[in-house]
């Protein structure tokens, strides 16, 4: 059985981009005759807003995606909201830190970017982290919880992660040259991005990630934590990012690109999928 899902982080107004490839994901299931899941990913406390969680919603429903699963409709892998979900991410950071992959890190922002040689090209590239401001794994503490601090899992250098993607081909990426140490905990008392999506698409049992294709390192690092954790990980399908007039990546602050706009502007549901606006 096919099991897709779609996974607005509640920012901002969900824009173009977004609407492409939600409908992709969207159309994958219901070719696969399978299910689609509907999660709201809202574990950046500072940033996420429940206006923003429900304007998703509508705007959605306003293309025309139909999910059967989700926040609004329930389903048996519920609750569908990240933030509802912190004691299940607690208990995977648990079996992370039992596999003597993970370890606490200190650092700040700072000491990696001064412990780093050569600045890194793109600005919204996560630096590599410094292999010599690792710390020890600890995995003889009596501690059920993360506490205030960040938690790193160790890469292994030089290994190279593949897999294939039905949309991208081969993807082949090596750990601690394209990717480094990467967070799975956050001392703001959060997992990180990396664990909450592998804990999530894991439990929910999902079969196909259909998402943007900046996202496709990240699939990498989701690799590694599939493998420390013994999971089996899904398929992917990362789609082409869609660029604006100026070959930028559209982000969610493209002025009158949200599909809120768009819809206010008089245009169709297709018009926007097919991004003809
Ligand atoms: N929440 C992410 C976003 O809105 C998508 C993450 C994913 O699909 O894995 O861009």
């Amino acid at each position: 059985m096919y099991r897709g899902r779609i996974a607005p982080t509640p920012t901002g107004l969900l824009h173009l981009g977004h609407a492409r490839t939600f409908a992709l994901a969207a159309q994958r299931a219901q070719q696969a005759n399978g299910v689609l899941i509907y999660r709201t990913e809202d574990l950046d406390g500072t940033r996420c807003r429940p206006e923003f969680a429900e304007a998703a919603i509508e705007d959605l429903q306003w293309l025309g995606l139909k999910w059967q699963e989700g926040p609004d409709v329930g389903g048996p892998h519920g609750p569908y909201v990240q933030s509802q979900r912190l004691a299940r991410f607690q208990a995977v950071w648990l079996k992370l830190r039992a596999s003597g992959l993970i370890y606490p890190c200190e650092k700040s922002r700072k000491d990696v970017e001064r412990a780093l040689t050569a600045p890194h090209a793109e600005e919204d590239a996560e630096p590599i982290f410094p292999p010599a401001l690792r710390a020890a794994p600890v995995t003889d503490s009596e501690a059920q919880i993360p506490g205030n601090t960040n938690w790193r899992f160790r890469v292994p250098d030089g290994e190279v992660i593949r897999f294939d993607d039905a949309l991208q081909g081969p993807q082949s990426f090596q750990a601690g040259q394209d990717f480094g140490d990467f967070l799975v905990w956050r001392k703001d008392g959060f997992p990180s991005y990396e664990l909450a999506v592998v804990a999530d698409d894991h439990d929910m049992e999902i079969t196909e990630v259909v998402r943007g294709a900046d996202l496709l390192i990240s699939t990498a690092r989701q690799l590694l934590l599939y493998r420390a954790l013994g999971w089996v990980p899904p398929s992917w399908a990362h789609a082409p990012l869609v660029l604006d007039q100026a070959g930028q990546r559209l982000s969610k602050r493209a002025e009158g690109l949200s599909i809120h706009d768009l819809r206010a502007k008089g245009k169709t549901p297709t018009e926007v999928i097919q991004g003809t606006v």
